[in-house]
């Protein structure tokens, strides 16, 4: 895992070409090959239910099930990255644009008609080379997944290995969907008309991209100061930032490093690295303190958990951490005591972000539904783009495109992961505000407490037996739909 790991800090940081990943993987084989699943299976199966040996076998046998399918995809995915990198765009007119660059394209044309043909363009492209790809990738998965024999479909499986009960969080999801649909409703044409001169009717996905574009706070979050002010709120919160230098700020100018922030866990706790490329704007301070709130994590896990509990585990855990600290940007007093939004700024800036938490809690919602029929086995894979579309059009209002049915979707249900994290992180907050009262982020008592009965812990546990042991609650949405509602008053 340290060399994977230290693999893709190079590469994605500009300071190698290319990972090198397929060296490390025959260096290693053993350690991941049939003959090891095989092994820590029997023993999970064998250990008792709620015991803290079933609780690591499970994480171990999780990791390894997940290896056999790896092996056999990284020859697809190589082939997605290579189209990825070289694909390209025709427009009628015979201008052409990167693949990779469409995004960026779409947000940043005013003109909607403009914007619907460049789509139109890419979704051409992408329904005849890219769809077929990772309509296969995914069938593989699902067979290989299967074929293990660990339960009777993929996503039991998933369910047996993770500790998510994927239909009752479906439940939730469409239960939330109908609670907020009159919110939505209500808050999206008054955006839609002001920023993009739209009705909802007229408004597809890639409108979605030019709406969320942030442009109009951008300036009161200057790239030279991001770095300094966040390091100071953490320091005020009682914590060093780079923990005692086992955190690295990677924050150089490089040629070939990644624009947007990333963290690179290569030892944990001892070496973790934030790489980032300050531009400067709202997204730019979004990322960083996302990707703040999972180095924190890595380096300040007790260094004597077990490799399971540092190494794997639920990603909720990590997500929920990462989003408790980009979740200070919708804080009011954090706003006004650490960037340049001025009081005048505060109340339409907030009102933004609460739309556009709404936005991106509705398409997750609706993502993570669609995506239970995609592994599910029940509906055909002929009959996906069809409910893919159905659903996030539902959710979101916008027209979504059936050839992004197989491109759209985050692998192994990670949408849940991130919907339990956004459940959990509005715990904790709602426990830090508390404990520590509502400006918990610069009390010198409260990182104390967050390092040690938070971070401290790796991911030893499940998001929900977290929520309970730290907030005595149940994760739902109810406070993420509070939080919300709060912001677009
Ligand atoms: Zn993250």
């Amino acid at each position: 895992m340290q060399d994977l790991s230290r693999e893709y800090y190079l590469a994605h940081s500009g300071q190698k070409a290319t990972a090198e990943l397929q060296p490390v993987y025959e260096k290693h084989a053993p350690i991941l090959g049939s003959e090891a699943l095989g092994m820590v299976l029997e023993q999970f199966r064998a250990a008792a239910p709620g015991s803290e040996e079933h609780r690591g076998l499970r994480l171990l046998t999780d990791w390894l099930a997940e290896a056999q399918s790896s092996r056999v995809l990284a020859s697809l995915d190589e082939r997605e990255i290579t189209w990825e990198g070289n694909a390209v765009v025709r427009l009628p007119d015979g201008r052409e644009m990167q693949y990779q660059r469409v995004s960026i394209e779409l947000a940043n044309t005013p003109d909607a008609r403009e914007r619907h043909i460049i789509d139109k363009a890419r979704a051409s492209v992408v329904e005849r080379e890219l769809a077929p790809l990772r309509r296969e990738r995914f069938q593989r998965e699902r067979e290989i997944t299967e074929d293990l024999g660990l339960a009777d479909n993929y996503n039991a499986a998933f369910e047996l290995l993770s500790g998510v009960d994927l239909e009752a969080l479906r439940a939730e999801c469409d239960a939330f969907l109908r609670d907020t649909q009159a919110m939505w409703d209500e808050v999206l044409p008054d955006f839609l008309k002001t920023r993009l001169g739209m009705t909802p009717a007229e408004a597809t996905r890639a409108d979605a991209l030019a709406l969320f574009r942030a442009k109009e706070f951008d300036r009161y979050f200057p790239p030279a100061s991001m770095e300094p002010s966040i390091k100071k709120q953490v320091r005020e919160m009682g914590v060093d930032p780079v923990a005692g230098g086992r955190i690295v700020f990677d924050t150089a100018d490089r040629e070939g490093k990644r624009s947007r922030a990333f963290c690179a866990p290569v030892r944990v706790p001892n070496e973790v690295y934030l790489v980032m490329r300050p531009h400067g704007g709202q997204t730019d301070w979004n990322t960083f303190l996302h990707e703040l709130g999972h180095a924190l994590h890595f380096a300040y896990m007790r260094p004597d958990l077990p490799y399971e509990y540092r190494w794997l585990g639920d990603n909720s855990i990590t997500e929920s951490y990462a989003m408790l600290f980009d979740h200070l940007m919708q804080d009011a007093a954090w706003l006004k005591r650490y960037t340049e939004l001025g009081a005048a700024n505060l109340r339409p800036f907030r009102r933004a972000a609460g739309f556009e938490e709404l936005h991106f809690l509705r398409r997750y919602a609706a993502k993570f539904g669609y995506e239970i029929s995609l592994y599910g086995g029940v509906v055909g894979w002929d009959a996906l783009p069809d409910l893919y579309t159905a659903r996030l059009t539902g959710a979101t209002s916008f027209r979504y495109s059936p050839a992004d049915a197989f491109v759209d979707v985050d692998p192994r249900f990670y949408a849940a992961r991130y919907l339990r994290a956004w459940q959990l992180q509005a715990l904790i907050a709602e426990t830090l505000v508390e404990r520590f009262d509502a400006d918990w982020w610069r009390n010198p008592r409260a990182g104390p407490w967050i390092c040690s009965a938070l971070l401290g812990e790796g991911q030893r546990e499940l998001a929900d037996e977290q929520a309970q042991r730290v907030a005595g609650k149940t994760l739902s949405f109810a406070p993420l739909v509070r939080a919300v509602t709060r912001m677009l008053e």
